[in-house]
């Protein structure tokens, strides 16, 4: 007999040999019926294999991230199958699942493809899917796989042979379909039930330019038609609120290759968006007692000798700039904490004076490969909405809680309600990478611990995330669409105080060192700007809207009344605009519908003549006429909530 541990501590007796899937039936066959693979002593296995010694065994189903990417690698092996079904002589590089399905590299030799050949596959697919095949484990020795693969004639598994030693090699064959693969798999065939083929691309063969381009095809595959349906769905509506495309229409920012890439342009309504939202964490922060400052966008090669930055992101950011005469070195400041530490050794610190909570809306400089650029969410230069919080051991935690309080209340404010926290702590397994001593990183780890369970987050500890000079908590906000973000971090760290020797007087009299915490709510302005797009479709709330109404006069005859209207909601601090096109009004409603204008407010004769407006709101339609003081009254109220 073995014993078995289940996740919930259980433990339980089994005849040696038993496997996952065995197991999964002794519980319960409903259990069983969805069990994809099973996670043995954390080594993913294929349900079927057996277990011969005492083991802790996880049951995969597709609720588990494995489980999927299990059944999706599992897929990649049926696509396979249905391409040499219709292609005879296909020849196959690898199969591996992806974040989000799954691809195979394929070569066709002379034939050609495209995805007008995707629906015939597809069918394929789930026609070999419903015979149910099982995917069929067998270690082959090196020279058998050697011998078939050449039989067959594949030079891209003979390549992948080659690298592998003798006695680890391992074939699975589902229906017609033989591949080299250590595995694991789901059982059989017949769970997958919906498919599609995505996207069809140019891959070179490990990478390689010089090497053969083969065809890469990207699916997709479900157990339930109605989650792929979800899904197809899902990547549309995404399409429609991407940043980029929502950024252009709305004009909120651009990009300039004169300028270079990764270096957003903030258009005048980005800029007023961008503005209302420093504005608003400002005041928040004022509240909290945070004090403004603002430092230079470059900073002294010694700055970052001194921070540690030098030696550990040197050689992997921008160059430095040198002065002509003195030949000094300056780098384009990566962060704004270095000048904030001088800022606080500006004056003699004493206890009562801490925290000094300095914060500052700085951009900063960073450099990203061009491919890794993406829109507004990978950038070169972007400001944090920064500040470092410097102050005793023992006011840490309270600290630490009241930086929490204030990511919650910008979440909330802005409409992100479903949101996670994860809790950063350093790699026990390799302490190199950090700096810092180990009785600092205890106490900073616990503090980020413990505050988080105080404010009842639910949190989710991560090894091996902390940043290299201490331990963080980040933020990660779920978006309309259910995909995650991660926006706000807060970052205990214990080590730049010691590199910058800061220091404060204690009531003993002694000289003592302050505790720096970093923290920026919404992690970068750019970033949040976003995910803020995209998550509201560029539906922005009210208060936050760049323009909040726009006046849609009639005819040219009610142009005065139109400017008397707007001066008069102006002087309430509400802003927006008059279209004075000569155009129809049906037209005039059109557009700004388009544009996302919260407001639209039509003048005529009746308005202009009675003191009215006739309101339309944005996505909701006609709210009727109504007097400029009640309409005035009903805006303030929106925006103050
Ligand atoms: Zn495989
Ligand atoms: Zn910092």
């Amino acid at each position: 007999m073995i014993s078995i541990t289940l996740p919930d501590g259980s433990v339980r007796e089994y005849d040696k040999g038993i496997t996952s899937m065995q197991i999964a039936l002794s519980i319960s066959e409903g259990l069983a019926r969805n069990v994809l693979a099973a996670e043995v002593n954390g080594e993913v296995w294929d349900a079927s294999r057996s277990i011969e010694e005492d083991s802790s065994v996880k049951l995969l189903t597709w609720n588990d991230a494995k489980g999927k990417a299990t059944y999706w690698h599992s897929s990649a092996h049926l696509l396979a199958e249905a391409l040499e079904a219709l292609y005879p002589g296909t020849k196959f590089g690898i199969g591996p699942a992806i974040e989000t399905g799954f691809y195979y590299d394929v070569d066709f030799g002379d034939k050609p493809f495209s995805s007008d050949d995707f629906k015939k596959i597809e069918d394929k697919v789930i026609e070999l899917a419903k015979a149910k095949n099982e995917y069929i484990r067998k270690p082959v020795s090196k020279a058998d796989a050697i011998a078939y693969f050449t039989e067959k004639g594949d030079e891209y598994k003979l390549d992948l042979i080659k690298d592998l030693p003798d006695g680890s090699i391992t074939f699975y064959t589902q229906g017609n379909f033989t591949d080299l693969c250590r595995g694991p798999h789901i059982p059989n065939t017949g769970a997958i039930k919906a498919v599609k083929l995505m996207s069809v691309a140019g891959a070179y063969w490990r990478g390689d330019e010089s090497r053969k381009q083969l065809t890469r095809i990207y699916g997709v595959t479900y157990p339930k038609a109605s989650e792929l349906t979800d899904y197809l769905h899902l990547i549309e509506e995404a399409k429609k609120r991407d940043h980029r495309k929502l950024g252009k229409e709305l004009e909120l920012f651009a990009f300039s290759e004169k300028v270079g890439m990764g270096l957003p342009l903030w258009l005048p309504k980005g800029t007023a968006l961008r503005e209302r939202l420093t504005n608003f964490l400002q005041k928040a922060q004022v509240k909290s007692g945070y004090e403004q400052v603002i430092t230079p966008h470059i900073g002294h090669k010694n700055l970052y000798v001194t921070s540690g930055h030098y030696e550990k992101y040197g050689a992997d950011a921008f160059q430095p700039i040198k002065t002509p005469q003195e030949g000094e070195e300056f780098f384009l400041k990566p962060m704004n904490c270095p000048h904030h530490c001088e800022i606080y050794k500006t004056k003699p610190r004493s206890y009562k004076d801490l925290p000094v909570r300095l914060a500052e809306f700085g951009t900063v400089y960073r450099y990203e490969q061009s491919g890794e650029l993406h829109g507004l969410t990978r950038v070169r230069g972007f400001t944090q909405d920064d500040a470092h919080l410097f102050c005793r051991p023992d006011q840490v935690k309270e600290e630490f809680k009241k930086v929490i309080d204030l990511v919650l209340y910008v979440f909330a404010a802005l409409g992100f309600d479903s949101y996670t926290a994860q809790v950063s702590l350093r790699d026990p397994n390799n302490k190199t990478k950090y700096i810092g001593t180990d009785e600092n990183w205890a106490l900073a780890e616990s503090a980020i611990i413990e505050a988080a369970a105080e404010k009842n987050l639910t949190t989710v500890v991560e090894y091996g995330e902390a940043a290299f000079y201490g331990p963080k908590l980040d933020f990660m906000v779920k978006d309309a669409l259910g995909r995650k973000w991660q926006l706000g971090t807060i970052q205990v760290d214990y080590n730049l105080p010691e590199r910058f020797e800061l220091e404060y007087t204690g009531a003993d009299n002694q000289k003592h060192r302050p505790v720096m915490i970093h923290r920026a709510p919404f992690g970068s302005l750019e970033r949040f700007v976003a995910v803020l797009i995209e998550h509201c479709a560029g539906n922005f709330p009210l208060w936050l809207s760049p323009e909040q109404f726009i006046i849609l006069p009639i005819s040219e005859k009610y142009e005065d009344y139109a400017k008397k209207l707007s001066d008069e909601l102006k002087d309430s601090d509400i802003c927006g605009l008059i279209d004075f096109r000569d155009e129809k009004i049906g037209r005039k409603i059109r557009d700004a519908e388009v544009k996302k204008i919260p407001y639209m407010l039509i003048v005529g004769e009746k308005e202009a003549t009675e003191g009215l407006v006739s309101v339309r709101r944005h996505g909701t339609g006609d709210l009727g006429s109504m007097s400029i003081e009640d309409f005035k009254k009903q805006i303030i109220k929106e925006i103050t909530v």
